[in-house]
């Protein structure tokens, strides 16, 4: 960004947030007052997935919410909220998984939403350990979807392949299996 805060000074973090125990939660929301910036994002993402055969795209909750919807618009296509239990009628859900703070209950898609050999454009605003983002890629593969690629706004390197002693999960070994 030339005239204006970098993205990088827009995802500031906070120390121990959500919970004592996590070392920094990174503030993405910043980017939403900086329409500049919200919209050089989206630009990145559809310049991307313009020329790639995507049928749908599927946003995370809650923040793939605010970041899938500009996305889904400006390639005109359908937009799929894949939301926490219990929050929408009708649905079928994934299983249990792990991420960054625990264990959680599965992701939930609305039936008929995802059908079969749909390509699924899976986004969300940051990864961690992965698990969120696997938790829908298994999703997609139940309804007989085709995850074509998962797409966020800051990747955190520390989950690739931390050391064993920091105790930290492993992407690499969560995708591996
Ligand atoms: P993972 O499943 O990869 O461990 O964690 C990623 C999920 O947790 C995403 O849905 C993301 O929104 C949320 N998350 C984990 N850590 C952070 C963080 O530092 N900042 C933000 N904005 N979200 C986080």
């Amino acid at each position: 960004q030339q005239d204006g805060p970098e993205a990088r000074e827009i995802a500031k973090y906070l120390p121990y947030f959500p919970f004592k125990g996590i070392p920094r939660f990174y503030d993405i929301g910043g980017f939403l007052y900086e329409p500049a910036i919200f919209q050089q994002i989206v630009d990145i993402f559809t310049a991307r997935y313009r020329g790639l055969a995507v049928d749908c795209i599927a946003g995370l909750d809650a923040r793939g919410f605010v970041l899938g919807p500009p996305i889904a618009l400006a390639l005109q296509k359908p937009f799929v909220m894949m939301r926490k239990q219990g929050k929408m009628p009708n649905t079928i859900s994934s299983t249990q998984y792990e991420t960054e703070y625990g264990s959680r209950s599965g992701l939930t898609v609305q039936r008929d939403r995802i059908q079969q050999g749909m390509r699924v454009l899976i986004i969300d605003d940051l990864v961690a350990t992965g698990g969120t983002l696997s938790s829908a890629i298994t999703l997609v593969k139940m309804l007989g979807g085709i995850p074509v690629e998962c797409a966020c706004v800051v990747e955190l390197k520390m989950f690739i392949d931390p050391p064993k002693e920091s105790g930290l999960p492993s992407r690499t070994e969560l995708f591996r299996k």
